[in-house]
């Protein structure tokens, strides 16, 4: 029987974000994550399907025959760089934990891939080196989201990385299945050689989602590489654009028992990657301009037109908490529309004192962002919500999630979801819980990359991606990057990156 670790150590940086990274978001609830599991509450993640890939490890584990050997466990929602002590303090969890449960056979490490701490430095890359010097050779299999932004050390330093296939993402179960499976052919003795490279173009995430072209005609790829190359496993990152750094971008590895055959999958895939670059491009509306598009389609239409906030977004760092269509849509006098989820636990608490049915003047939204201003106006209070609630959608369906005060406010034409917890919009009992049903609105704003595509995406009767301004800029070309490799194209077959001659990095 083969004696395991299991460790994860989750977040999603956004280099350019405002929004904070406290210890204290890695050892409570949230929004995605549950909370900081040590030794035996890691078991804790067996019961039920989490989507999320320690779940799937452990139950396939259990299938395979390891002895878990559990150390700590825990994630965060997407902000902006860890400080060095709290990294220094989460990481140093796991390493004791690991040090105690010596000697292991392997390590399953539950990662992102994109996360940043300090002064810039790659928290996946000082993870594994750090790992490494405790575990030797003993084989290290890796788990990531297919946002990570993957350093060249960083793979060396794995034996295997295994990257999800689906955004939005639905298969952090699988993924789990999948490195358990590995680790145990490794453990059983199969040789294993990888090979590995970046791409030389970022993909903008309104171009991401595995739902449809073109990201999709990747992944169907790469199912048909796996398979005519014999593979152990094969992954394409797309990478997750909102971080200065020097990885940032997508890259692809593969796996298989010989080195020549890792390469030549490995070549096949970055080229036919390369042949469709120029559908990676950025097209995104004005907010006022793609309010004006949505009031005209839903008088034509059956089902919601869906306004994608995409640069508002808080599970890329966002605040949430932006007003640009909220306001768009009132001044435009939108019937029967909702936004959402609009981050503000002082207007959900106000809402709550006031009661069901009453009207308040307040301040909402616009709190976060240097620059940006509150939509002052008078709400009706249509419904509260305070407490527990079931997600219902492919992401996070059966589970039980919290997000504190709640309320549906009505200004004129338009319902706005208030939450006292920042949530990207992802599921539609998010607006259920508080009275609003997403599939009878005749205009739905949210505030999500990609991820509400799993819910709302069968209702939607048209998808608009909006370019209002947040922490997030969705354009690439637009981003300011200082610290990016030279020589990167922006977005598919777009200018390429150069860093300012004669300046300091
Ligand atoms: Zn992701």
């Amino acid at each position: 029987m083969y004696r395991v670790g299991v460790a994860g150590l989750i977040h999603e940086t956004n280099t350019f974000s405002l929004t904070p990274t406290p210890l204290e978001r890695f050892i409570e609830v949230d929004g995605f994550y549950p909370e900081m599991r040590s030794g035996e509450e890691i078991f804790r993640f067996k019961q039920g399907r989490y989507n999320i890939a320690v779940s799937g490890f452990l139950a396939t584990a259990d299938r395979l025959g390891f002895e878990i050997v559990p150390l700590v466990w825990c994630g965060a929602e997407p902000s902006k760089p860890i400080s060095q002590e709290g990294f220094e303090y989460l990481i140093g969890l796991i390493l004791d934990a690991l040090k105690q449960s010596l000697p292991v056979d392997g390590l399953f490490l539950d990662l992102h891939g994109a996360m940043v701490y300090g002064d810039f430095q790659d928290g996946e890359t000082e993870i594994l080196r750090r790992v490494r010097q405790i575990v030797g050779d003993r084989p290290v299999v890796v788990s990531l989201d297919l946002h990570g932004n993957i350093a060249p050390e960083s793979f060396e330093l794995a034996t295997a990385m295994v990257g999800y296939r689906t955004y939005p993402h639905v298969d952090g179960f699988e993924n789990g299945e999948r490195c358990a499976v590995l680790l145990h052919k490794i453990l059983e003795g199969t040789p294993i050689y990888g090979a590995f490279r970046q791409l030389p173009f970022l993909m903008p995430s309104t171009t991401q989602p595995t739902t449809k072209e073109p990201a999709s005609l990747l992944y169907d790829y790469l199912k048909q590489i796996e398979k005519s190359f014999d593979l152990l496993s094969a992954t394409i990152m797309e990478g997750f654009p909102p971080s200065d750094m020097p990885d940032t971008g997508p890259s692809v590895f593969t796996y298989a028992s010989e080195q020549r055959v890792a390469e030549q999958a490995l070549e096949q895939l970055y080229e036919f990657i390369l042949s469709k670059e120029h559908l990676f491009t950025c097209e995104l509306l004005g907010w006022d301009e793609a309010v004006q598009r949505a009031i005209q389609l839903a008088k034509q239409k059956q089902g919601p037109v869906i306004l994608v906030d995409v640069q508002d977004n808080p599970g890329g760092g966002s605040p949430s908490d932006t007003i640009w269509l909220l306001e768009s849509l009132v001044r435009h006098r939108a019937e029967n529309a909702a936004v959402g989820l609009i981050y503000d636990p002082e207007v959900a608490a106000l809402a709550h004192q006031a009661g069901e049915g009453a009207w308040i003047e307040v301040d909402l939204g616009g709190k976060s962002l240097e620059g940006h201003y509150p939509f002052h106006g008078q709400f009706r209070v249509v419904k509260l919500w305070d407490g527990d609630f079931y997600g219902t959608g492919p992401m996070v369906k059966g589970r039980l999630l919290n997000f504190g005060k709640m309320a549906q406010l009505r200004v004129d034409g338009v319902s706005v979801v208030v939450s006292s917890v920042r949530m990207q919009a992802l599921d539609r009992s998010f607006f259920r819980v508080v009275g609003v049903e997403p599939e009878k609105m005749s205009i739905l704003a949210v505030k999500s990359a990609n991820h509400y595509r799993a819910d709302f995406g069968p209702i939607a009767s048209e998808i608009i991606n909006v370019e209002a301004p947040s922490a997030i800029v969705e354009d690439p070309c637009k981003i300011p990057y200082t610290r990016l490799r030279e020589g990167v194209r922006l977005k598919g077959l777009g200018p390429v990156f150069r860093k300012a001659q004669g300046k300091e990095f």
